[in-house]
Formats: C-alpha cells, structure tokens, sequence
C-alpha cells in the first residue's frame, strides 16, 4: 500500500494517542521526585515509549532525559525531534486545558500544538513507513525531549551521555516551509559600583522584566536639592515624567513592550530613562556610567552605537535589546540580549562589546550564548525536506531566517521544519491551544515522507 494511504489509516489511534498524551499534564515541577523534570514529564515521556514498544519499535529511556523510537537498520542515523514538556495552561481558556478534547475538528490541550500533536504526529508516521515495508539506507529515529520549554538540558544531556548524533534530521516545532537560519543569540549581565559625588545623585532605578523584552517602563530615584528640581522638569524628553519625592524626584519613562528578537517594534523605556538621565547635571561616577548606557546602548535597536551592527544578506541585521536594568546608591547592574545575523560568530561582536563595557568601567558578571544556526539551501537536509514540501502543499518552498532560537539548535545538523503553516495562526503558549486533525493528518504526512527522503 502507498505510504500516504498507510499514513491516513493511523488517524484514529493517532488522535486517542495524542488525546491521551495531552491528558499527561506534563509542566516541569520541582515536586521532590527523582525523576529530572518531575514525574509528570517523566510519566509522557513512559507513555510514548510504551506506545512505541506496542507499535513495534525498538524505544530506549535516556535516564529520564530523552527517550527514542527507532527503525530499520544501518551505520547511519536521521532524526526527527519532538518535545513532550508543555508550558504552563495558564488563564484564559474556556475548557479544561488537559483534556485534549475534540470539537469542531480540533484537539483543544496545552501541547496540542507545540509539540505534542506533531510528536504523535511522527510516531505514526515512523508506523506508517514501517508498515510500508520501503527500503531504507539509514535508521530513523523518533527522538523526544523532555526540557525544550525551560532549557533544552535534556538534549544537552543526550549529547553529553553518549546520545548518538544524527546525521541529518528536523524538528517539528517551529514553522514551514523551513528555518534554515538562526540568529545567535547572547545575554549579557554586567554591572560597575559607584561612588558618587555631586548635588544629583542616584537613589534607586529598575526598568525591565527580561533580557529578551523591550521594557515598557522604568523609573529612577534621585536626590536632589529643591532647586534643582524645577529645572529637571524643564529638561525632561517626550514619555519622560518627574514627580517630587521627599529630598528629590523620581523620573518614570515609558516605552513600547515588544519581542526581544524584534526590538524595532518596540520602544525601549530603559533606554529613554538612560538618555533623560543623561541630560541631568550629573557628576562623577555616575555620570560618567550614564554617560555610557545612554550613548552607546540607548534605545538603539541594531548595535551601531557600539560598533556592532552586523549584517548579512540571509538574515538581515544584528538585534539588540536594552533588557533590564537595576540600581541603588552603590552600583548599577544592566542585562542586554543581542542577537547576530547566522553566517557570523560570536567572535565578530562579543570582544568588541565587552572591551567598551570595561572601558567604561563596568565588568561582565554573567554571559549567555547559543550559536547561530545556518544550514544552506543547497545542502541535503533542506533541498529534500522543501521538495517533499512542495509536493505535499504546492506552497512556494522558500526557507527562512529568523531572530528567535528554536529545538533544531539544541541537535546537530537538525533544522526547524513544521508544524505551523504559513497564515495559519500562532497559538502555542496561548489559552485555547488546539490543532485541527485536517493539519495534524497533512503533518504525519510531510513528516512521513520527509522521514522516507532522508533515510532512502
Ligand atoms: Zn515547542
């Protein structure tokens, strides 16, 4: 039989896998066990094995880190990675986030999408392909995480404990056509002491929740003499605000929250607290570390202040983030997230950065960083996986670049390819999560398919 009609035959044991899945409420808890996740992630990731097992795979439990579901033979080894944790249900949604119900030709569930459905999806996929009896070259292996939503230490794990490498695989868990570039992405933590001298001097100052979020609003304390403060209200920019507090002011900038890997989108409210505070007659220490934050960092979204804007033609232009920043009368502690376009290193800004961050008198306490991730056009992995996409959407096959990280950086030679079509809406992490089974059905195809390419 054709492997699309083989694949179509799993619907129904597909969707009461997936439905039971769901109902594995599978959040990472600190809840005293021994299992590295909590025992509800532990209790998926058993439960997908099992299924494995009956379906006739040879499965294998990474110490409760990773497990997989494999087939066929050979020296060879294609990946398809899923994850099975879920973020948080949070509030919001108008049925029980657990149940995995279907309505209206949806599963409703928290992982409905990100990435349980996808990860059943692979399963009967692999069943599929099994059952097709076609001749593969090289084994295929379901691979499963249990730590995307909160670290990705399982594959860190996996790697690092022997987990052997794939010589060329996808993830399921960003969009399609295919991500073929990641930026690389860098948080840095830094921080001087002040010793502070002068009639204006600072009190207290935080902006920011995340290094990956442009800060909606910041504010700062300062001490200053009565006279003094007039003239800071005459000073003050455009979303900039003073109020008087007992022996001085405190000033509340706003700006516009936004995704940290698109901060053009933003407006940076720490950055514009830095540059109001910049104009105020500050002396000493202090003026020379807001000097600095104001003039290089601001509310600058590309690194150009810093000379580091970086650029290239596949992905457009470094991002960076003014994230967060907190202070009191003795130091000021800042944390940026930066993003590099994929064909370059972190070699070719990180030094740069750090050498005007000692300069100006701070010192890096805490430093981040997931390489950038680029895999070409031409290559194997993604000339197969847009061609067996093409052929099962008729969409133009074009692979994209984007700021964000996904799964496919946590494996080698691995590529983020589905589940999310494009136009289709954006709902992992939202209430109501669900995936309509006409769209997981189109994954299990792709994927079995993409699955047969890679492997024949
Ligand atoms: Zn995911």
């Amino acid at each position: 039989m054709e492997l699309k009609n083989l694949v179509e035959q799993q619907r129904e044991t597909l969707l009461k896998t997936l439905q039971a899945c769901i109902q594995i409420p599978s959040v990472q808890e600190e809840d005293g066990s021994a299992y590295p996740y909590g025992a509800n992630i532990q209790r998926c990731l058993e439960f997908m094995l099992n299924t494995g097992k009956e379906l006739g795979f040879k499965t294998e439990n990474l110490d409760n880190q990773a497990g997989w579901c494999e087939l066929g033979e050979g020296e060879e080894m294609v990946a398809v990675l899923g994850h099975l944790d879920v973020v948080p249900a949070g509030e919001g949604w108008h049925g029980d986030p657990f149940s995995g119900e279907i309505r209206d030709g949806k599963v409703f569930g928290r992982g409905s999408m990100d990435d349980k459905g996808p990860t059943v999806a692979a399963l009967y996929a692999l069943k599929a392909l099994k059952e097709s009896g076609l001749p593969l070259r090289r084994r295929v292996r379901l691979l499963m995480g249990t730590n995307e939503e909160t670290g990705s230490a399982d594959m860190k794990y996996y790697l690092a404990h022997g987990g052997e490498t794939p010589v060329m695989g996808f993830t399921p868990d960003g969009e399609y056509p295919l991500i073929n570039g990641e930026k690389g992405i860098v948080n840095v933590t830094f921080r001087r002491e002040l010793r502070q001298s002068g009639p204006v001097r600072l009190k207290k100052l935080s902006g920011g929740s995340a290094p990956n979020v442009v800060p909606a609003s910041a504010a700062a304390e300062l001490e200053c003499p009565e006279d003094l403060a007039g003239k800071i209200v005459e000073a003050l920019p455009e979303k900039v605000t003073c109020v008087p507090i007992p022996g001085g002011v405190r000033l509340e900038a706003l700006g516009v929250s936004a995704h940290g890997s698109t901060p053009e989108q933003g407006e940076n409210a720490v950055g514009r607290l830095f540059l109001a505070l910049n104009a105020l007659p500050l002396e000493g220490e202090l003026k020379q570390a807001v000097g600095f934050l104001a003039e290089k960092l601001g509310m600058e979204t590309d690194g150009k202040a810093l000379g580091i804007a970086l650029q290239d033609e596949v992905s457009g232009g470094l991002t960076f983030n003014f994230g967060t920043a907190e202070g009191d009368e003795t130091g000021l502690r800042c944390c940026v997230n930066y993003r590099y376009p994929v064909t370059k290193t972190l070699d070719n800004c990180g030094p740069k950065f750090q050498t005007e961050l000692e300069a100006a008198g701070f010192q890096v306490e805490k430093q981040t960083h997931k390489a950038s991730l680029y895999v070409s056009p031409e290559s194997e992995l993604v000339s197969k996986l847009l061609k067996v996409y093409v052929e099962e959407t008729g969409l133009p096959p074009v692979p994209k670049s984007i700021g964000g990280g996904t799964y496919a950086k946590a494996v080698p030679n691995v590529v983020a390819f589905g589940p999310i079509f494009p136009g289709d809406e954006v709902r992992e992490h939202k209430p109501d999560e669900f995936i309509e089974v006409d769209r997981l059905m189109q994954n299990a195809q792709i994927i079995a398919r993409a699955m047969y390419e890679l492997a024949k």
